[in-house]
């Protein structure tokens, strides 16, 4: 046996372990266990065709040497991605550490205090520098965060008398080219008007609702925002300002102006370009806003002792309430990457900000005097690191090209050139010398920057920023990092013991995997650098396509979506467009099954598309007689079907083919949400079971980490007569040959991440793959069979079995007066983060242990929750004074010297014996989500000010 194989790294149970849990479940091999659980008639009868697997230091060698075919030129395109210094500070002990990057969202706050106050430095940090009231944590890219603009100030002209029948929206024409690619995909299924034109000449009207700009714009020039913002107001027109971060320090922040909503990206504080991501976006906006922001907000509260203590605020409006109500269908958004970009003005603090954007704007000063001196023309007037010449392009990219120089060329009369945080004077020197020898002039020696102001008097910052004193105290590098681990330490993640969340597949995410992620040569590209300077990118991208095209039995991979919601909304898009390509332009129907996650009819709205709920029976499966005799009422309509497979019941319905079919008799489409795809590669796949597009959530069944929160991946895979239409980008061609407008800023949305699924896929290859699944499924069902006794499990497949997760009801406690949450809470005294509570069904608990978990974590994990029954029969409705209720308990609560429990201080911290080896403390008592809401503060305020509320 080669021992070495990374399928036994991946997977948990050993094989005498597999064994007795096939043993202990009464099954007599894995084979039957998978008959016994995935319908015949779905299973894939041969292997899939990927390549032989490769072992972890194979792999690596492999990816290095494909690092070198990227050409890391000096790049100065701008646009929205710029190079960075990431601090090696926060690369080694946040980017680099399990403790950061596998940690989940952060539901459950009480064991998830560091990362809601890392978030909520960003937020501090994002109201400071854009001057709004609220912000949230965090968004996707800067071009969905404006598309997000466009659609919060819709829905509050809705709300407004005078504006609720006017649809026209005003889009500077100096918007980066990504970003109105993108409001145009958003703008017209909900109805809005797009109108682009130049800010300077708009004629403010009253039949606009809104309008975007560019701060500065994106050919550098600084627009005056405070003049067209108060002329916008004057006509009850709301403003939304695309602003870049760093130039925000000199500029003062569009709030001071009356911005309504302001937006961009934070890649600038130290986050890799990655080939375009992933990078937090940020989203700021007024109070009066709060109800539409989109995202999750990290509020403060107070726990039961009534310390301070923070949440995801305002949860009501997220999709699984509101669900078709819903304006946004974000949920995984990009929390490691706002935890690094907040924790890099942690460390600069105002001084170190202001400091890097001086240096970047006196660089870009100093750059322009001297082409000025060579005799080139440098057209904007007022700038911050964006110079804009016009010479003879063509002429200037084919010097710059010999000297590893890549400028942005508009045109051909026109070279942008954008300075950054690493550019030296040496580079300076270097560009200038290529437009010397364009103009056949002998290059001048810059010596040194000079100080001079390109920023016009009446935008200059004048506002302070930063000034709490987290931004002020971690400046040197043993401060820093003893603060990230002071955070780290309140955090529970995968590092610690299995988190077993239902259709989140916590599963590992192999060291080997993260590796390259720290590499220069995949940092440092720029998204929209000439193809052939990216052919490592290129190569991985396309095979990773290619193994997802197979594994999903399709025709064709977009990699584009940043996260599972975006998917659905991609592949919805898709379908849209392959309808009207038949002139089918009505079809507008979108079936759900009740069940459905809450971004499913979410994502169907923004699509504008109308939503009916189908049945469930009470075996958890969908009702086919209602589906066809709904998809049969509406089928001159019918657009199609939104399913998830297994069902979010954690069931694989034998009826899946027929429910295709129906679906196609009637003209529609079926759009399967992979979230659950972990139950089905190898074994299984969406083209089989007669799907025609399905989204995978690589953070989930590809080993992406959560990193509490994003990075996520949501590629969409296509049949045939889907392919034409891929997402394309309007810089660089991606996508079909009609392909629809983008649905993320970056041709290839989160690159950098991708790396991390192409390596899963490499290291199992099919056989390990497909073991995985299994042992998923293996691991699953023991879990239930151990349970049993204890907790009912809620839906099984037709032979009993559960697929590669199972709810089980906690209804029943209510009688002992005990609600899930407290199950959940009291897990956290054994060291355990709770499974998915109350998704699909309200009162139960979603297990989800993935086939990295061993027999041992997932004993431990089951004795927990035996033993929390067992305490559970102990409890009575009439008295709350009880371990369960009182649960989480702190380390502060057992070491105090009074003690006012009816039962022991072991009871509450130690409850089984392994809890001693290795206890976890969450770090505060259960917070008070209500009066958090009702007292919504979400910046790091000085403690009076959230006392006082
Ligand atoms: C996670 C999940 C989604 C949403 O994916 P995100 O990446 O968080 O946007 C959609 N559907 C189901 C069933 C999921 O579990």
């Amino acid at each position: 046996m080669n021992t070495n194989a990374f399928a036994l790294r991946h997977i948990g149970p050993r094989e005498d372990d597999q064994n007795l849990m096939l043993k202990t479940i009464g099954v007599d091999s894995l084979d039957q266990l998978i008959y016994e659980t995935v319908p015949d008639d779905i299973r894939l009868k041969k292997p899939l065709k990927l390549d032989e697997p490769m072992s972890e230091h194979d792999y690596l060698v492999h990816i290095q040497e494909l690092s070198k075919k990227n050409k890391v030129y000096k790049t100065y395109i701008g646009l929205g991605y710029h190079p960075t210094i990431l601090p090696a500070v926060i690369q080694r002990n946040i980017l680099e550490n399990p403790g950061w990057y596998t940690a989940y969202t952060p539901y459950q706050a009480e064991i998830a205090q560091g990362r809601l106050e890392a978030l909520l430095n960003f937020q501090t940090m994002i109201t400071d520098l854009t001057g709004m009231e609220i912000a949230n944590a965090s968004l996707l890219d800067e071009s969905t965060a404006a598309a997000e603009a466009m659609s919060l100030i819709f829905a509050v002209r809705e709300r407004d008398q005078k504006k609720n029948n006017i649809n026209k929206f005003f889009v500077s024409d100096n918007i980066l080219p990504q970003t109105l690619s993108l409001l145009q995909t958003r703008a017209n299924p909900i109805g809005i008007e797009l109108v682009v034109g130049n800010e300077n000449t708009f004629n403010f009207s009253s039949d606009f609702f809104g309008a975007i700009i560019q701060y500065p714009g994106k050919d550098g020039q600084i627009v005056d925002i405070k003049t067209f913002i108060s002329k916008a107001n004057e006509s009850q027109i709301k403003v939304a300002v695309a602003a870049d971060i760093l130039s925000l320090i000199k500029l003062e922040a569009p709030g001071k102006f009356g911005a309504d909503v302001v937006v961009g990206t934070t890649q600038r504080f130290g986050i890799p370009m990655g080939y375009g991501g992933p990078h937090a976006a940020y989203f700021a906006t007024k109070e009066a806003y709060k109800r539409d922001l989109p995202g999750r907000i990290i509020g403060v509260t107070k726990d039961t002792n009534g310390n301070r203590a923070l949440r995801m605020a305002l949860q009501t409006r997220e999709q699984h309430i509101k669900r078709d109500k819903a304006t946004s269908n974000i949920c995984t958004a990009q929390v490691l990457l706002a935890v690094m970009a907040g924790m890099y003005s942690v460390y600069h603090g105002p001084k170190g900000l202001k400091f890097i954007a001086d240096k970047v704007h006196n660089t870009a000063s100093t750059l322009s005097e001297y082409l000025s001196k060579l005799g080139f023309n440098q057209v904007n007037t007022s700038f911050f690191d964006t110079l804009q010449i016009k010479t003879d392009a063509k002429k200037i990219k084919k010097i710059a090209k010999e000297k590893n120089i890549n400028f942005f060329y508009p045109d051909d009369e026109t070279v942008t050139i954008s300075i950054n945080e690493t550019t030296s004077i040496r580079d300076i020197n270097d560009i200038l010398s290529v437009f010397a020898e364009s103009a056949e002039k002998i290059t001048l020696v810059i010596p040194s920057l000079s100080e001079s102001n390109n920023i016009s008097k009446s935008i200059q910052r004048t506002t302070d920023f930063l000034t709490l004193d987290v931004f002020n105290t971690y400046h040197s590098e043993t401060e820093l990092m003893r603060y990230i681990k002071s955070l780290e330490r309140k955090d529970l993640s995968l590092n610690h013991s299995m988190i077993s969340l239902g259709s989140c597949t916590m599963k590992l995410n192999a060291a080997s995997e993260m590796l390259p992620l720290s590499s220069p040569n995949w940092g440092n590209m720029h998204p929209f650098v000439p193809v052939d300077q990216a052919e490592g990118y290129l190569t991985v991208l396309k095979e990773l396509e290619d193994q997802l095209t197979i594994i999903t039995g399709f025709s064709a991979t977009s990699l584009q979506p940043n996260s599972g919601a975006q998917g659905e909304y991609a592949g919805l898009m898709v379908i849209k467009a392959y309808h009207d390509s038949r002139g089918d332009h009505h079809r507008n129907i979108c079936l759900i099954p009740s069940s459905a996650h809450g971004t499913n009819p979410a994502s169907a709205v923004m699509a504008g598309m109308t939503v009916i709920v189908t049945k469930s029976t009470h075996e958890g499966n969908i009702d086919v007689d209602d589906l066809r005799e709904k998809a049969e009422l509406y089928k001159d309509n019918l657009s199609c079907l939104m399913v998830t497979y297994p069902s979010t019941h954690g069931v694989y319905e034998s009826a899946i083919k027929e429910i295709t079919q129906i679906i196609h008799d009637n003209g529609g489409q079926v759009y399967m949400d992979g979230a659950n795809m972990n139950a089905q590669v190898g074994l299984t796949n969406p083209g089989n079971i007669g799907a025609d597009v399905c989204h995978l959530n690589l953070h989930k069944t590809f080993a992406i980490p959560h990193g509490g929160g994003g990075p996520g991946v949501g590629p969409i895979c296509v049949a045939k007569q889907l392919v034409p239409f891929l997402p394309g980008n309007p810089l660089v061609k991606t996508g079909g040959e009609k392909a629809i407008t983008a649905i993320s800023a970056a041709p290839y949305g989160s690159a950098l991440a991708c790396l991390i699924s192409y390596g899963y896929i490499k290291m199992l290859g099919a056989e390990g793959l497909t073991q995985s699944t299994k042992i998923a499924i293996l691991n699953a069902n023991y879990i239930k069979h151990r349970l049993q006794g204890s907790f009912d499990t809620l839906y099984s497949g037709e032979r009993g079995r559960a697929a590669h997760e199972m709810i089980v009801d906690c209804r029943a406690f209510k009688a002992n007066g005990i609600e899930v949450t407290d199950i959940a809470k009291r897990l956290m005294d054994y060291g355990f983060h709770a499974p998915t509570v109350s998704f699909p069904v309200a009162g139960t608990l979603m297990i989800e242990p993935t086939e990295s978990e061993s027999k041992q974590e997932i004993d431990r994990f089951c004795d927990a929750m035996i033993s929390i029954k067992k305490e559970i029969d102990q409890v009575s409705k009439e008295d709350e004074n009880n371990v369960l209720k009182n649960a989480p308990h702190t380390l502060e609560m057992v070491t105090a010297s009074e003690w006012k429990f009816p039962y022991s201080r072991e009871t509450a911290a130690f409850p089984l014996d392994y809890v001693k080896n290795n206890k976890f403390w969450p770090s505060v008592r259960r917070v008070d989500d209500a009066y958090g809401d009702r007292n919504l503060i979400c910046t790091c305020a000085p403690i009076e000010a959230y006392m006082e509320a």
